[in-house]
């Protein structure tokens, strides 16, 4: 399997409001290979939704490498940043935000459209994902009408449709209750199984981590194999 994302000993501290720092990764590595599945578990306040801003580029590192696909994040322009972003990644968000004045279905197809696809080949390939995360019904409803864990499945076909190279989802079932948190993660993980994508996932629920290909504890600013 090739390689696909490469974290390489990413330090990164904040500053704190009494004037100091506080560091939060101490050298974290990471390597991802293509249509893998990663979780990453930790304390709450460990830094995992720091490193994962970082692995999307989103937030700058004191110190590290990131490369995707063998090619250094560095070396690439801010314009080149923002294609990788809209094309190549797909995000799930504890509460993912959905567009309200759009259906179920335009919301899906949203990306696709950002990125000027045709129009029609937007909404058939939007129609396919929600069918696969059991939502063909709901394809007109707008986002106030779904319920949380709905919502959560729309956000899922969303960060599939652009076909990314990796989907970050942080928290994906953090704000769900119990039983529909559950549906959401085995959906989550079939789903990204099936259109062969790589995830990325966070969360703090160590039995959903534990169906995860891999599973990652973020501890002491370091990624260490496993559960701790
Ligand atoms: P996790 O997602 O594991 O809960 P975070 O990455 O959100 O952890 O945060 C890690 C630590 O960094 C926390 O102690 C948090 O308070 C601190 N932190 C996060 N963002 C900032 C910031 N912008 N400025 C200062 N401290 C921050
Ligand atoms: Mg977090």
């Amino acid at each position: 399997m090739s390689e696909l994302l490469r974290l390489d000993d990413i330090w990164k501290s904040y500053s704190t409001p009494s004037g100091g720092e506080i560091t939060i990764l101490k050298g974290v590595d990471l390597t991802l290979s293509e249509g893998e599945i990663v979780s990453i578990v930790g304390k709450s306040g460990s830094g995992k939704s720091t490193l994962l801003s970082i692995a999307e580029l989103l937030m700058p590192t004191d110190r590290g490498e990131i490369s995707y696909s063998g090619r250094s994040a560095s070396a690439l322009s801010e314009r080149e940043v923002q294609k990788m972003r809209g094309k190549a990644m797909g995000f799930v968000f504890q509460s993912s935000i959905l567009l309200e004045d759009f259906s179920a279905l335009e919301n899906v197809a949203m990306p696709l459209l950002i990125q000027k696809e045709d129009r029609r080949k937007a909404f058939m390939e939007a129609e396919r994902l929600l069918g696969l995360v059991g939502l063909d019904d709901r394809r007109d409803y707008r986002p106030r009408m779904l319920s949380g864990g709905e919502r959560q499945r729309v956000a899922i076909a969303r960060a599939l449709v652009s076909s990314p190279l990796v989907i970050f989802a942080d928290e994906p079932t953090g704000s769900l209750d119990e039983e529909s948190a559950k549906d959401i993660e085995s959906l989550m993980f079939s789903a990204v199984r099936k259109e062969r994508r790589c995830l990325v996932v966070v969360t703090h629920d160590g039995e959903f981590a534990s169906h995860a290909d891999r599973m990652l504890t973020l501890s002491e600013g370091r990624l260490v194999d496993g559960k701790l």
